[in-house]
């Protein structure tokens, strides 16, 4: 990797670091697709299998009629876009934020084919969002939005085409709303169309906390790699969502010190470690993480670049940037966002030697265990969350160690090693099915 950029291709020629303008830097899309390409250089890549893997293969747009409580009609626009169906049905989730971009929406489809490949599971990789601020929205204009956007997008879902999940903004009982409209078009209950459901509706037990988990496992192998004692082994975590909260619980109760959490408003620092416990209940009464007295407030950016050995970055994309990178102190960024990190912050990761466990891996036990969800549904056997819990630490510690093989194997970072070994198993279907033409 010494002296190889990651600057983003179509800034290669005319731009350089120094005029790169954080704009650029920050295109989800633009991200990927300079990943993707540098992995694909590196595996020699066939230029047609190349064509087809860069570009979705579908991309679907809708904009959606919804009457509001105030009886006005708004109209929002959603997307889904199907980026690879090669290994099986699109998988992934859907997101509802004010941010929402095509671009975006892209980028978090072909990451979800990458991430399904890289923990071997049999799915594509698909993702919507729609382009709406769900505080601001109440339940019932919620459920409208939800049930319209599926409507829309009747014909392109389905368990054997595309199966979506939550993501930010969504949650178990959007897709219980999703699951029920299109069984209504289908005239049966079709519970395999979603996963991240309830479990009384067919969800599958530990799926609420499994990508929490799952980061706690890679913690876990990371520890054992770098022979690093879970003993004052430091997390600081950003974000407090199901992803971030779940994994700072998880990891307290397996001894390690959480000892900063930074939320969209606000941050908590405690050296001696924070009660994650009583921080969840607090926040249960209060709303928010802030005014916790087991802890003292902390700027949520600065907490970034507090000494730790374990950084979790699982709110969004692009925290950590050309503009903080230099400034991280933690030898191990676990990514539990998707593209938390720009092309140009690896390489100064890089040369920073921070042992980077990739998004494709680290937050992939969510999208394992939609998987188990699915395989459950539509046997209609259900198994304990034990049973759950032990395959998904099978399929994540399995998982983390064909990465870091690999990138040992190849002399790659953690991040290409994940996306050569994702690329390489699409290629190698895609080839053997052929080109239907
Ligand atoms: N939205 C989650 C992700 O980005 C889960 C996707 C799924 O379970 O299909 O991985």
């Amino acid at each position: 990797m010494a002296g190889e950029s990651l600057i983003p291709r179509t800034f290669h020629k005319e731009t350089t670091m120094q005029t790169l303008t954080l704009e650029q830097e920050t295109n989800p899309w633009e991200a990927q697709a300079a990943r993707f390409e540098f992995a694909a250089k590196k595996l020699n890549l066939d230029k047609g299998l190349w064509k087809v893997l860069s570009q979705p293969s579908r991309e679907i747009i809708v904009h959606i009629p919804v009457s509001m409580d105030d009886g006005s009609v708004e109209v929002f626009t959603g997307y889904r876009v199907q980026h690879s169906v090669a290994r099986g049905p699109g998988k992934g989730g859907i997101r509802y934020s004010p941010d929402v971009s095509l671009d975006e929406v892209r980028a978090l489809a072909s990451w979800m084919t990458w991430k399904c490949a890289v923990v071997n599971i049999p799915f594509g990789g698909a993702k919507g969002g729609v382009i709406c601020d769900p505080k601001k929205l109440s339940q019932g204009e919620l459920e409208r939005i939800t049930r319209r956007y599926t409507a829309e997008l009747i014909e392109f879902l389905g368990p054997e085409k595309d199966v979506p999940a939550p993501d930010m903004g969504t949650d178990e009982q959007t897709m219980a709303w999703i699951m029920d409209t299109y069984s209504m078009h289908m005239r049966q209950t079709v519970n395999a169309v979603v996963t991240g459901k309830p479990v009384n509706l067919g969800g599958s037990r530990g799926r609420t906390a499994a990508t929490g988990r799952g980061l706690s496992v890679v913690c876990d192998e990371a520890l054992k790699t770098l022979n690093m004692p879970v003993e004052g082994c430091r997390v600081i975590v950003q974000g407090f969502g199901n992803v971030g909260s779940n994994a700072a619980r998880l990891l307290a109760d397996k001894g390690y010190t959480i000892i900063g959490i930074a939320e969209y408003d606000g941050g908590l620092y405690n050296p001696d470690g924070i009660d994650i416990h009583a921080l969840l209940e607090h926040r249960k009464r209060a709303r928010t993480i802030v005014g916790f007295a087991g802890a003292e407030a902390a700027d949520k950016d600065e907490l970034l670049t507090y000494a730790c050995e374990i950084l979790i970055p699982a709110a969004t994309e692009n925290v950590i940037t050309s503009k903080n990178a230099d400034k991280l102190r933690c030898k191990i960024l676990c990514e539990g966002a998707n593209g938390p990190t720009t092309p140009i912050a690896d390489d100064i990761l890089a040369d920073k030697k921070v042992f980077i466990i990739p998004d494709i891996l680290a937050n992939a036990g969510g999208v394992t265990t939609s998987y188990f969800e699915w395989v459950q549904d539509r046997m209609g056997y259900f198994w304990t969350e034990a049973e759950v819990n032990q395959r998904l630490d099978h399929i994540m510690t399995e998982s983390f160690r064909d990465v870091i093989t690999y990138a040992q194997n190849h002399n790659v970072n953690n991040r290409i090693a994940a996306y050569m070994l994702a690329i390489d198993r699409v290629a190698y279907t895609t080839r053997q099915r052929g080109i239907y033409a």
